[in-house]
């Protein structure tokens, strides 16, 4: 797929793939633009090893297709990390999506609240904020903190981009244990970054707000769920002059790994790696790491603890280098 002014008749939508994709695409010669995914195998293969209730994955699934698709959005070259922390039976929410999609995520909660918790976002995650930080591979670290509002997650992340952002943002999620699955507009700004409210963009951003509203309720959101990112945007937007600009994969990727658990084990020095050893807690005679992103599970023994306490004193660690 390349970014050439092909005529948007030419898009053949039986062609396009149909598996974990994100889709860029744009209107109103690239003054309205977007983004669209739909993950089922990598999303399942995210959250496997995790026995997420239901309200969770759902929560969670929605939250991976935000993050991903601002990313997307964004163009950042680095990496995004989009958190819900709130008060309430689900209480943290953290996705984190480096170069090329590739995303890591992740939720805490609590069982017996949640069995009595009510329906919508606020009864979920209840009073709290969406902290977005970006962390670009050349250049300073960006934080970003909102109060969660909204009657759904893709409304919250809306609210992200009227406070931070100021570009008229559009974004529609859906997920279950199955699939997660999104789509979001954006408005540009004209030259001298002023974003018209009247005028041809403004009316094509309007235009495709109400297309987008048939996907809110909970019908159109199954909808999302049930068929392929290019047959969405096909049944949205098969009568709009819609250029599509990029189709890419998005994977599920943990960077957790042996050699970095030991590292900041190696790091928590003898006396505390001594206790851990001989407590009650975990495997007998073992240290037990579990990632909360990927569920990976790593154990160190007494061999491997004296193994990684000799090599980190033969070796300084790496922040001491330079
Ligand atoms: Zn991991």
């Amino acid at each position: 797929m390349n970014d050439s002014s092909d005529a948007p008749q030419s898009i053949d939508w039986h062609t396009l793939p149909q598996g974990d994709e994100l889709f860029r695409f744009s209107f109103e010669d690239g003054r309205v633009r977007g983004v669209s995914l739909r993950l089922e195998n990598t999303w399942q293969a995210a959250i496997e090893n995790h026995d997420y209730p239901p309200e969770v994955a759902g929560l969670l699934g929605e939250a991976v297709a935000g993050a991903v698709m601002m990313v997307a959005n964004l163009k950042i070259d680095g990496r995004l990390i989009l958190q819900f922390a709130g008060a309430g039976p689900v209480n943290l929410l953290v996705v984190q999506v480096g170069s090329e999609h590739r995303f890591r995520c992740m939720a805490k909660w609590d069982d017996a609240r949640l069995a009595n918790a009510g329906e919508g976002l606020e009864a979920l995650l209840g009073h709290g904020q969406l902290v977005l930080t970006i962390e670009p591979d050349d250049g300073p670290r960006y934080q970003s903190l909102v109060p969660i509002e909204g009657a759904s997650l893709g409304e919250a992340i809306e609210g992200y981009f009227q406070q931070s952002e100021q570009l008229p943002t559009r974004l529609v999620l859906s997920a279950d244990a199955q699939v997660a699955a999104g789509m979001l507009v954006q408005q540009m700004p004209e030259t001298g970054g002023i974003v018209p409210a009247h005028g041809p963009t403004a009316r094509g951003f309007e235009h495709v707000g109400k297309l987008l509203d048939t996907l809110v309720g909970e019908k159109g959101r199954a909808e999302m769920r049930s068929i392929t990112a290019a047959e969405l945007l096909h049944r949205l937007f098969h009568q709009d002059a819609l250029r599509l600009h990029e189709v890419s994969p998005v994977a599920f990727h943990c960077r957790c790994g042996r050699e970095s658990v030991g590292q900041m084990l190696a790091g928590l020095g003898r006396h505390e790696l001594e206790e851990t050893l001989a407590s009650e807690e975990g495997p007998a005679g073992m240290i037990e790491i579990h990632c909360d992103f990927c569920g990976s599970r790593y154990r160190f023994d007494r061999v491997d603890v004296e193994q990684l306490l000799t090599s980190a004193s033969v070796e300084p660690p790496e922040s001491t280098r330079h």
